[in-house]
């Protein structure tokens, strides 16, 4: 068993800060160091989040409209998904607190009446009848004033270094120690948050990764001003190749073009996006970034653990990036609680992060398995490969049962809750059987169907 009162965090992108700032907030009682190189840049991506982040700014008492005043936030209603079922056709991932309704929601009622009386209840109003009111909100953030924001916020409750040189020095699979410039750093604890990069989780030989097959596994990104007010959703629009997502900060516009190198070589994909912005960007503005879309086995090994880009990455579609951090700082930080840790305790904590990143998994495959597109080698590849088996039985037991609170029980930190589900598989026009309905509920739920949307999402 091992004493646990100080953490130390490598690395200062969001995945560092975010850690910290959890830890700060979570286990007031640990010190907290965070340590930063001064030669290695952060990735420069990440603009577009979740719920969550709010949730964790709230309590940790930060002061939510001077984050967003400051770190050029707009606000983010859900997702605007373009062209991915077919060319031409749109769907919406809002965020919703609908899923806290309980079992059977209005979208669940209204995919069932879809089935009994299409005429009434076509799909093409299942957005703004199910969603009229979008009451719930992300933002959309500046990397990099993130960083700034949280340094400042913790400067004087978390110890901050930013070093030029380190070594580590470990014995027996685990670090004792880490100099920086000189300086010993010695904790019980050490999370790695040093991105693609892995300092720490390598130098424990922590390799072992699943053999998830990625839908795509490269990007370009730019910055571009924008014209007018930004839009308050990210836009997801896709291509022969991939997607292209647009995220409205308040000062600019984050974009990104994403794809496959197996069916596209980046030159290509360079032209389309260039072409996609009718050249309001050139070549020397867009940065690259391969990736695969691999996620640690065990995340907590030893005495690392590993949290944002170094544990894993699936792809940029739906922002699960930052949550991924914000739910593994957060479980960490509640795991530690009781100021020890052992075998068990990383075992349960690497459970539950799997059960995440399969959601994960499984929520982003199908965006591009139940397409309807086949005008590319891409999206024939995609639409007809094999899938998971968790998935292929996942959507059996949803197409039966809708997800629905029996199906995905809370004990599970889901990536995504139920209605999200609905609200993708209902942008393919994907088939449930017809099911129960609850008769208490119906005048409920019939009564909520009538609140069209009065300010769906501007498009
Ligand atoms: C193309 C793309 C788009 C993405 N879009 C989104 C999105 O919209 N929403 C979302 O939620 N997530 C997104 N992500 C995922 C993720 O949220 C971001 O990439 C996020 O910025 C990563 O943060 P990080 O702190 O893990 O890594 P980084 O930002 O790369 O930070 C790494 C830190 O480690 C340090 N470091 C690196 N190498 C070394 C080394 N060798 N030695 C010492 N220190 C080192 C750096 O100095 C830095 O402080 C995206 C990822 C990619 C690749």
């Amino acid at each position: 068993m091992n004493q646990l009162n100080s953490v130390c965090i490598f690395g200062g992108g969001s995945a560092g800060w975010l850690t910290a700032l959890s830890l700060r907030t979570y286990l007031p009682e640990a010190k907290i160091t965070i340590a930063i190189s001064k030669k290695h840049s952060n990735v420069g991506v990440g603009e577009s989040t979740q719920p969550d982040l709010l949730d964790l700014l709230g309590n940790s008492g930060i002061d939510v409209n001077d984050f967003i005043d400051k770190v050029d936030c707009s606000q983010k209603k859900g997702i605007y998904y373009k062209n991915w079922n077919t060319i031409g056709t749109d769907y919406w991932h809002p965020f919703t607190s609908l899923s806290d309704k309980g079992r059977y929601t209005r979208a669940h009622h209204y995919n069932v009446m879809h089935k009994r009386d299409p005429n009434n209840y076509p799909l093409e109003d299942y957005y703004k009848r199910v969603h009229p009111e979008y009451d719930e909100y992300a933002l959309h953030i500046d990397a990099d004033k993130m960083a700034q924001y949280l340094r400042e916020f913790l400067k004087d409750v978390v110890e901050i270094i930013d070093f030029d040189d380190y070594t580590l020095r470990m014995s027996d699979g685990k670090i004792d120690y880490i100099t920086v410039d000189g300086v010993s750093i010695e904790s019980d604890l050490y999370v790695d948050c040093t991105g693609f990069s892995k300092v720490l989780v390598n130098s424990i030989d922590n390799t072992v990764t699943d053999n998830y097959e990625g839908n795509v596994n490269a990007a370009l990104f730019a910055r571009l001003p924008h014209g007018s007010q930004p839009d308050r959703y990210t836009t997801a629009d896709a291509w022969g190749n991939g997607w292209c997502w647009t995220i409205p900060l308040e000062s600019r516009v984050g974009s990104g073009c994403v794809y496959n190198t197996n069916f596209c070589s980046k030159d290509e994909a360079i032209e389309y996006f260039i072409n996609y912005w009718k050249g309001a960007i050139d070549k020397d503005d867009i940065r690259a970034i391969e990736f695969t879309s691999e996620s640690l086995i065990s995340p907590w090994k030893s005495n690392v653990v590993a949290i944002g880009l170094s544990a894993g990455f699936i792809e940029p579609l739906e922002a699960t990036g930052i949550s991924w951090f914000v739910l593994s700082a957060q479980m960490l930080a509640v795991t530690l609680r009781n100021r020890y840790y052992d075998e068990t305790t990383a075992l349960t904590y690497n459970g539950q992060m799997r059960c995440f990143i399969e959601d994960v998994q499984d929520f982003i495959d199908v965006h591009y398995m139940l397409s309807s597109r086949d005008d590319t080698k891409f999206w024939k590849y995609q639409t007809n490969r094999d899938r998971h088996l968790r998935l292929k039985t996942r959507l059996e037991i949803y197409k039966k049962h809708m997800p629905n609170k029996n199906n995905r029980r809370n004990n599970i930190p889901w990536a995504f809750n139920d209605v999200s589900w609905i609200d993708i598989l209902t942008g393919y026009h994907f088939k449930f059987d017809d099911q129960d309905i609850p008769a208490y509920l119906i005048a409920e739920v019939e009564e909520e169907l009538k609140q069209v949307a009065t300010m769906e999402i501007q498009k």
